[in-house]
């Protein structure tokens, strides 16, 4: 593409995250509101792209399992991380190839083995001798990557600690696979989401570059394939290391395996988190104790859920400007007490109907939200899937 026909297509795509525009889409779609601009995802998937040039991304579905995501992903050349079988439904209602998926949980029925199978997604993550028996019925079709547990306190989620085989065990569990007659495609790892150094991947990636070799020694497996994972970090209150400077020492790391070994990654935060912004409205409010109280249509139980279960700190803003700023309290809509966003906040005084937009919070925050207290959830617009694209709501199905 030229650069004319780059820039014209740009001026097509809007930023939805500017106040006149979410002020179109409230007024559109209502209140509250998840919007997803996928020019944004494509800037991340570009972004992880340049700083892991040899590596093909596999987006996990987990954070946003939302269609225009998945299609923006896939039209970028990227692939899809599933991990259940409403993942691997949803997958196939877009038409995705599942030769473009794999299914990286680490435990799963039979049922679901089959289900990914009959879509013909057919590399899985095992990390137990009990997993890998349950591949015996379909060795011809399956391939399997062995998981790999490095533990990673840091992490804001150490996902080490519930999957993963220790480093010392993997060649026993590789032994154990070729046995039972299955092809040991290579290893995966997963240090955690949100790291916060890239010294977890880069231990993980050395010591699974010395393992595939040992295996290899072994003839236990093709051995062609290193799975990275999923771990990059974004921005949130807090600011996170840039891309650029978090991969430059996995890239080196990497540059130390065999070319035959195909690296893929599984970011799932780094596209999805800063992609999307939360938006909800004042339902009403009260003075308590001196300070302002302002309750939204959203809150714990919803798209803000990531503040519990994910630890994220959003950052917070009102659309109204002015002064003078004063501490003030955002609750969420539900009867419970500990449905409560931010206290301590500097606003301007706020009314009924002004809205409150919450950054980064494309991932870990729609997908946790549940409807408590018959609140539903936040209603998921997507723009600038293409040029002209100023805002649709997709039915999300699976
Ligand atoms: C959740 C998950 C991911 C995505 O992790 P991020 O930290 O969001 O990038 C990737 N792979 C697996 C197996 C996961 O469970």
């Amino acid at each position: 593409m030229t650069s004319r026909s780059a820039r014209a297509l740009r001026s097509d795509f809007i930023d939805p995250f500017v106040s006149r525009e979410i002020r179109r889409l409230v007024k559109a779609f209502g209140s509250p509101l998840l919007i997803v601009d996928c020019e944004r995802v494509r800037t991340q998937y570009r972004a992880l792209r340049a700083a892991l040039p040899e590596v093909d991304l596999y987006y996990a579905l987990k954070p946003l399992p939302h269609p225009a995501v998945v299609q923006t992903v896939l039209e970028e050349g990227g692939f899809l991380d599933l991990a259940t079988t409403g993942e691997v439904e949803l997958a196939a209602k877009l038409g995705v190839d599942g030769d473009r998926c794999i299914h990286t949980h680490p435990i799963k029925r039979d049922q679901d083995i089959r289900a990914a199978l009959a879509r013909d997604v057919r590399i899985f993550v095992a990390d137990n001798p009990d997993e890998l028996v349950k591949f015996v019925p379909y060795a011809k079709q399956a391939q399997v990557l062995l998981r790999v547990s490095f533990r990673a306190p840091g992490a804001v989620s150490d996902l080490s600690r519930k999957f993963g085989c220790d480093p010392e065990a993997l060649l026993p569990l590789a032994r154990r696979a070729r046995d039972l007659g299955l092809c040991v495609k290579g290893l995966s790892f997963h240090v955690g989401s949100q790291a916060p150094d890239p010294g977890k991947h880069v231990e993980a990636i050395e010591v699974c570059t010395a393992l595939l070799a040992a295996a290899r020694r072994e003839r236990l497996g093709p051995l062609d394939t290193l799975d990275i994972g999923g771990g990059f970090p974004i921005d949130y209150r807090q600011r996170a290391t840039s891309i650029g400077y978090f991969c430059d020492p996995l890239r080196k790391a990497l540059a130390r395996l065999p070319k035959r070994v195909r690296v893929i990654a599984e970011p799932g935060r780094f596209i999805a988190g800063p992609s999307a912004i939360g938006v909800a409205s004042v339902m009403g409010r009260a003075q308590r104790e001196g300070h302002w109280w302002y309750y939204l249509d959203d809150g714990l139980y919803g798209s803000f859920s990531g503040q519990l279960f994910d630890h994220a700190r959003y950052p917070l803003e009102s659309l109204r400007r002015g002064k003078p700023l004063e501490p003030a309290v955002l609750a969420g809509p539900t009867c419970d007490s500990i449905d409560v966003i931010a206290e301590n906040l500097l606003l301007p005084h706020l009314d009924t109907g002004d809205l409150i937009i919450g950054r980064a919070m494309g991932a870990y925050t729609w997908a946790s939200a549940s409807e408590f207290n018959f609140f539903p959830k936040a209603k998921v617009v997507s723009v600038n899937q293409f040029p002209g694209d100023r805002g649709r709501v997709l039915p999300i199905e699976y």
